[in-house]
Formats: structure tokens, C-alpha cells, sequence
């Protein structure tokens, strides 16, 4: 061996003995009043799957991500194994109401953190009830939900759900002018709502005002596009979000501007009607005619204007498929009920029973098979979704009715970590939450859920919930299982 190689080997045996020296003695670190996470996979909505990760959460919030081989932790931190473990964000209900039965309110935030759902957007309630509760979870942020309200929807004449019956609580407000619409977006702006809900019976003018408003004061508009418009003005004319595609299929007939100016009529003749049944009149008429003169190019035109928009789209495929697969059949589902107040569970029961045997009209399972398909084409054109189901609405349970929404974005075409992120960050940048919440990132706050299995293999997997973490606060299994046990002893 020659000298010079004889030196380079010395070089190298040396540079190895240093290594080993510096690692087994590089200090291990210690972080004071911290959850620390070691070993385990992380799913982030932006990055994906990384493996072998070691997570620090401290003060609500994550401060520290590394690989755990380069975070060497000191046996003084209290530390947990997340060795076959996968931790994502904690996910957002998109879509909700805790003003569709109020009896049911109190249950709803441990429903929702029981099922990992840790951030709600409610989309339309009486001002003071929502608001309530909105104070409620601000007050107690390790313990509920983030909750985000739009106060009332804002309904023209006649008004939709008035209070007059079960099915039509008052969860909106009917205002008969264009100057009413003024007084109570602006009085709504200072009560503190964080985005407006506008509903269908609004006039295109009322409507305008909303948007305009909104967009002065840089509030949301979210909404049901109204009866009297179509679709392309309501997104150009400033609405945000589109809650469960509702009258789309209306905009992307070949005869949408008859259908439209026969709406117009409908309405007109209608105006005495209670609101509730004149839409569902209105909706009976022209829906089925509108999925059957469906127009693929008018479609693709539509999705334009909402991806230049960018038209957030609210699906609530769960609550258009609930009585043709009726998952409130399943074991799952039946044990839910029973943390719901009793009042309520028997309700569900008694009215479950009757429609469990029912023949499913076809024109339902048409129409959700077009819902689907329309999902996949709006994922595919980039148009932003978020998840959300309007539970309670349709014996939806809080919280567990959100991962039947994941699993059907899934069926309709979008990967599960797109499902993710529209459970996870898309509500987060709906509200420009982004840099606190809905991500796995230093800083933000720790609202998360680890899984026993990948949800990326199958999504049916983020219902295996090992423990769900809330602005820091841990709630293993053995502790989310006592948060329902409370509910169901009641
Ligand atoms: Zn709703």
C-alpha cells in the first residue's frame, strides 16, 4: 500500500472515531412541560407520508418536527411510542348546524372530538344560539371543537326554514327587502360571524348586496345558489362557497334559461306558499328534468368560472346517498345512537325503521351517481372541496358522519390524501387559517389525530382513531372512550 493511501485510510478510521464519539455523546435534549412523539409516520395534507418522525408538542402547538434519528430525546421528557402509528391534522366538519335540533347541541362537542373532528364551520343557526356555543368552544379550546358561524342563512321571501316545523327549525332569517338584507348583514359583521350563508329564496339584488357588502368588508359569502339565478352569476357575482351543489344541475341543462324562467314563475306563483314547501315544490318540478338534459360543455364552461373564482365546493355526498346505502344500518352507526340524548336516538330509531325497507326511488340513485360524477370532474378541474356533511340532518351523527364523507369523495374519484386535505387544510385556507391549523408544521396549533392504520391505504382508516390531541391536550383511547361513555349514560 502506498503512503499516500496509508494516510487516507488513517484519515478516514479517524473521521469515523470522531463521528462515533460526537453520537454517542451529542446531548440529548430536554423540553420542559412537553408531549414528545417519537417514531412515528406523519400524513400531511401538502407533504404526504414521511416515516419515523418525533413530534414535540408544547403550549397548544407543535414546536418541534424532526426525524427521530436526529432528535436524540432525553429519558426526562415524558415521551410516547408512535411506532405503527400515523399522526394527521385533526379534521373539520365543513358543513353543520347546531341549531337543527338545539337538544342535541350540548352532545355535539364531544361527539366531534370523540371522532377527531376538531375544527366545525357552521353553516346557519339563530345568531344568539350559534354564538353561544362559538363562545363556549373559545372559552374551553382543549375541550371543543374550533368553531367558525355564519349566524342565520340569509333568506328572502318566502322564508325557508321559518320555525314552523321539525324539519324546518329557524335557522334562517327572511328579509322581504333589499334595505332588511343591508341592516342584517351589517349588524351580523359586528356581532363577529365569521363568513355570511346566503339561502334560495333571495332575489338577485338581495343577493348583491351580500357580495358586495362581503366583499367590502372581506367576509365569506357561502351559500345555496338562490332559485333565482344561475349558477355562473352567483360565482361571479361573489359567492365563495357552494354548499352541496345545490341547484348546479339546474345551470348545466340545455334548457337552463327555460328552466330558469319558468323558476322565476314558480316563485312568483308561489310567494304565499310557506318557503320550506315552496322550494321542495320547485325543486320536484325541474330537478329530475335538469339531471336528464344534463349538457357536458355547459358543465365544463361552469367549472370554469368556479375554478377562476375559485368557487369552493361543499358536496355533502352523505347526506344525498344516506337513504340509498343507508350506513345507519351498520354496527358502527346503531352504537352511535346510543350517545345521542334519548329523546333524539328514538326519534332517529322510530323513523329509521320505517325507511329501512323502503324501495329508494330510482330518480335518487340517479341523481346521486350525477353528484358523484360531478365530484370527480370539479377534483379534477382543481376546484377547491371541503368536506362537510350537515349533520344532524338525516340522522347524520356528529363527527362519525364525516368519515362517510371521506370515504365517498374517495369513491367519486379523489386519492385519500385529497380527501384529507379537504378535511384538513382546505377549511383551514378557506378561512386563512392555513399557518395555524389544518397541517403538520412547527408552530401551528397541535390539532391532530393518530390512526392504527394508514389512511392512505384505505380511508375507511381514519376511523381508527388511537388518540386525538386538541390545542395540545391529549385524549387517548381510553379517554375518548369515557367522553362517550358519559354521553351514552347520560
Ligand atoms: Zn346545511
Amino acid at each position: 500500500m502506498n503512503k499516500r493511501l496509508q494516510s487516507v485510510n488513517k484519515f478516514i478510521v479517524a473521521f469515523f472515531l470522531a463521528f462515533l464519539f460526537f453520537e454517542c455523546t451529542a446531548p440529548s435534549v430536554f423540553f420542559e412541560d412537553a408531549l414528545c412523539i417519537e417514531n412515528i409516520s406523519t400524513i400531511d395534507p401538502v407533504v404526504g407520508l414521511k416515516e419515523h418522525q418525533t413530534l414535540i408538542i408544547k403550549d397548544g402547538k407543535i414546536l418541534r418536527i424532526a426525524s427521530t434519528s436526529d432528535l436524540k430525546l432525553s429519558k426526562k421528557n415524558t415521551i410516547q411510542d408512535g411506532a405503527g402509528k400515523y399522526l394527521m391534522p385533526g379534521l373539520w366538519d365543513a358543513h353543520i348546524h347546531f341549531g337543527y335540533i338545539e337538544a342535541l347541541a350540548p352532545s355535539m362537542f364531544d361527539l366531534f372530538i370523540a371522532y377527531g373532528i376538531t375544527s366545525v364551520r357552521d353553516t346557519g343557526g339563530r345568531l344568539e344560539f350559534v354564538k353561544y356555543w362559538k363562545d363556549l368552544a373559545l372559552a374551553n379550546p382543549t375541550d371543543a371543537p374550533r368553531v367558525m358561524i355564519a349566524g342565520p342563512l340569509l333568506d328572502g321571501m318566502p322564508n325557508v326554514y321559518d320555525g314552523s316545523d321539525a324539519e324546518h327549525p329557524p335557522l334562517s332569517v327572511g328579509l322581504p327587502t333589499v334595505y332588511d338584507v343591508s341592516k342584517q348583514v351589517s349588524m351580523l359583521d359586528s356581532a363577529g360571524v365569521d363568513f355570511l350563508k346566503a339561502y334560495e329564496m333571495l332575489t338577485p339584488e338581495q343577493f348583491a348586496v351580500i357580495t358586495k357588502y362581503a366583499n367590502e368588508n372581506k367576509l365569506k359569502v357561502s351559500g345555496h345558489v338562490p332559485l333565482s339565478m344561475d349558477v355562473i352569476s352567483a360565482s361571479n357575482g361573489g359567492l365563495n362557497s357552494m354548499e352541496h351543489l345545490r341547484n348546479l344541475e339546474l345551470s348545466c341543462a340545455t334548457n337552463s334559461k327555460e328552466l330558469l324562467a319558468q323558476r322565476l314563475q314558480l316563485l312568483n306563483d308561489g310567494r304565499k306558499d310557506p318557503g320550506g314547501k315552496l322550494r321542495s315544490s320547485i325543486h320536484q318540478a325541474q330537478r329530475q328534468t335538469a339531471i336528464e338534459n344534463y349538457d357536458e360543455q355547459k358543465a365544463n364552461e361552469i367549472l370554469n368560472v368556479f375554478a377562476k373564482n375559485q368557487t369552493w365546493q361543499i358536496p355533502t355526498l352523505t347526506l344525498y346517498t344516506v337513504f340509498i346505502t343507508k350506513p345507519f344500518m351498520q354496527d358502527q352507526w346503531q352504537k352511535s345512537f346510543t350517545y345521542l340524548p334519548d329523546s333524539i336516538s328514538q326519534v332517529w330509531n322510530a323513523s329509521i325503521e320505517k325507511v329501512m325497507n323502503s324501495e329508494v326511488p330510482t330518480f335518487s340513485r340517479q341523481y346521486s351517481k350525477w353528484m358523484s360524477a360531478m365530484v370527480g370532474k370539479i377534483n379534477r378541474a382543481g376546484i377547491g372541496i371541503m368536506a362537510g356533511t350537515d349533520t344532524p340532518i338525516g340522522y347524520l351523527t356528529p363527527g362519525l358522519s364525516l368519515h362517510e364523507e371521506l370515504e365517498l369523495l374517495v369513491s367519486s374519484g379523489l386519492t385519500p390524501l385529497e380527501a384529507i386535505e379537504t378535511a384538513t387544510l382546505n377549511p383551514a385556507r378557506y378561512f386563512n387559517l392555513e399557518n395555524e391549523v389544518g397541517s403538520i408544521k412547527e408552530t401551528m396549533w397541535a390539532d391532530l389525530l393518530i390512526l392504527d392504520a394508514n389512511p392512505l391505504e384505505s380511508i375507511g382508516n381514519t376511523k381508527r382513531i388511537n388518540a386525538v390531541i386538541k390545542q395540545g391536550k391529549m385524549y387517548d383511547r381510553a379517554k375518548l372512550d369515557q367522553v362517550l361513555g358519559r354521553l351514552a349514560q347520560k
